[in-house]
């Protein structure tokens, strides 16, 4: 019997686990996918929000102002990279610049420090790529950027080595109330339980209408995306919003923590909670809405594009805490963006609500610092050398783009939760992330799983799931 099981290994059940590691108490992590991190938490703007658009006295604007403030000294402890470039919200001649000031309000009063409105001439300084039309913008500081697999990865193994048991591949079917708490079958699997921690992203829904009759529904709200070449990285160095609409946060261009370009994301309300398909006409946009704050974005360097599902709640804020019709079910549900940015702090507080509720006290042996995979790259030429000598797989290049070496793979393969797939390797290493998309280490990258995963090249997945890559040898089939 756990004390606690988690549902969903994304950014939000990875923190909470983290938090909970904290506690003495048994701990379990399910999740339907192969690798934690598959979900929304691998596919979003990246963005540390500074927290001045979520309406004040809402749960968004609570988590995400505490979560914001925690997210560089988290970065440290856990390894994970992070960098405060600030946001401009610009605004153009056509538009109301009341609204910029509303928003300037609305931040002061959820407590993000350092806004302030910025005038054209020094804008202009500050980002020179600016469409023409822009006459000012909100400057917000403490806006950052933040790699989101490198971060949910990161919770996952702290938790991990903290005690906190995971269990991938494990679809939850059904959740029965027990005179003790909960009954979670997953497939052929049982878990018994004290409490339950609903952390299941856009099936947020479903897993809470299994227990509670206060029924939630959540919309996947489809965000897609443009990724750009390192050659243009530098094309605006701040992350440039547009005025927020009732449908988001408009189309963004912004730097990321890796070197490259971002601009999206759209925002369509689907019905498929798995439709994390790009469009053409959703890729279209993203050029015409992008224009409209950054002149001339350099699009023909673009390299992959992608979209990710927001869990949009009908109530339109998160939904945190525990359920009022069943006790000890607490949920983390409806936590589209500012989710990423917020996950932290959302950890925390309710990781402390179930301690207490279920009086586990403090584990004075929780170690809450963890390294990250040692990366060539960010050392001097002695270090790399010294480095290559004693572990010479440190000095065969795998992936050219990103200059990643066979060691790095291996130690993400073989590290806590390692990786098991491409994507898995991918998502720790950036091998595969670079111009060439993979077209060229994938062969590589699968021998290496081959040899430290223990899996047959016949087994090795992109992402999991039944397709695997290599059917037979040539000839043979
Ligand atoms: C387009 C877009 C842009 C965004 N930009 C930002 C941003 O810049 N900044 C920011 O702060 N936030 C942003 N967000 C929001 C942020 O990405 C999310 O709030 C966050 O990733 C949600 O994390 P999660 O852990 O709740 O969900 P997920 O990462 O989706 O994790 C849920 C997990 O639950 C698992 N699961 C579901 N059902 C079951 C089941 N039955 N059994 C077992 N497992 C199950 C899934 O496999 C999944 O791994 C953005 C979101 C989108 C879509």
């Amino acid at each position: 019997m756990y004390d606690v099981v988690i549902i969903g290994a994304g950014v939000v059940g990875s923190a909470i686990a983290r938090e909970l590691a904290r506690y003495n108490g048994s701990v379990c992590v399910i999740d339907k996918e192969e690798d934690v991190c598959s979900g929304t938490s691998k596919a979003n703007s990246a963005i540390v929000h500074a927290g001045f658009d979520a309406y004040p006295g809402s749960l968004k604007a609570k988590f995400n102002v505490e979560g914001s403030k925690m997210m560089e000294d988290l970065s440290r402890e856990l390894d994970f990279p992070y960098q405060r470039n600030g946001s401009l919200i610009v605004c153009t001649k056509d538009q109301d610049r009341s609204v910029l000031e509303q928003l300037m309000a609305q931040g002061v009063e959820n407590g993000v420090e350092g806004l302030r409105i910025v005038e054209e001439e020094e804008l202009r300084s500050m980002e020179p790529n600016l469409a023409e039309d822009v006459t000012c913008a909100l400057f917000a500081p403490t806006g950052a950027i933040v790699c989101p697999f490198h971060m949910t990865i990161a919770f996952a193994e702290n938790a991990a080595d903290n005690g906190v048991e995971f269990f991938l591949n494990t679809k939850v079917d059904c959740i029965e109330k027990t005179k003790d708490g909960y009954r979670i079958l997953a497939g052929d699997q049982v878990y018994e339980s004290r409490a339950v921690v609903n952390a299941a992203g856009v099936y947020a829904d479903v897993i809470n209408n299994m227990v509670s009759e206060k029924k939630l529904h959540i919309t996947p709200r489809r965000g897609q995306y443009e990724l750009l070449d390192k050659a243009v990285g530098d094309y605006v160095t701040h992350t440039i919003f547009q005025l927020p609409t009732k449908m988001g946060k408009g189309v963004l261009v912004t730097p990321t923590v890796h070197g490259n370009l971002l601009v999206g994301p759209t925002a369509e309300d689907i019905e498929n909670k798995e439709g994390t398909n790009t469009t053409g006409e959703g890729l279209e946009l993203l050029g015409k809405m992008a224009s409209l704050s950054v002149k001339d974005v350099p699009l023909r360097q673009v390299i992959t594009s992608f979209a990710g599902l927001r869990a949009h709640e009908d109530g339109n804020d998160f939904v945190i805490g525990e359920a009022e019709d069943a006790k000890n079910f607490f949920n983390a549900a409806g936590i589209e963006s500012p989710g990423l940015s917020s996950a932290p702090a959302i950890g925390v507080f309710l990781a402390k609500e179930i301690a207490d509720k279920l009086s586990l006290g403090e584990k004075k042996e929780f170690n809450g610092t963890r390294k990250g995979i040692l990366n060539p790259n960010a050392l001097n030429m002695e270090e790399r050398n010294q480095l290559i000598q004693k572990n010479p797989s440190y000095g065969q290049i795998v992936c050219r783009c990103e200059t990643v070496t066979e060691g790095e793979i291996i130690d993400a393969i073989t590290r806590t939760l390692g990786a098991r797939s491409l994507d898995g390797v991918k998502r720790r290493t950036r091998a595969g992330m670079g111009r060439c998309q993979a077209g060229f280490c994938s062969p590589r990258v699968m021998e290496l799983l081959e040899k430290h995963a223990d899996l047959s090249v016949y087994e090795v997945t992109k992402c999991g799931g039944e397709g695997v890559i290599v059917y037979g040898r040539n000839k043979e089939i």
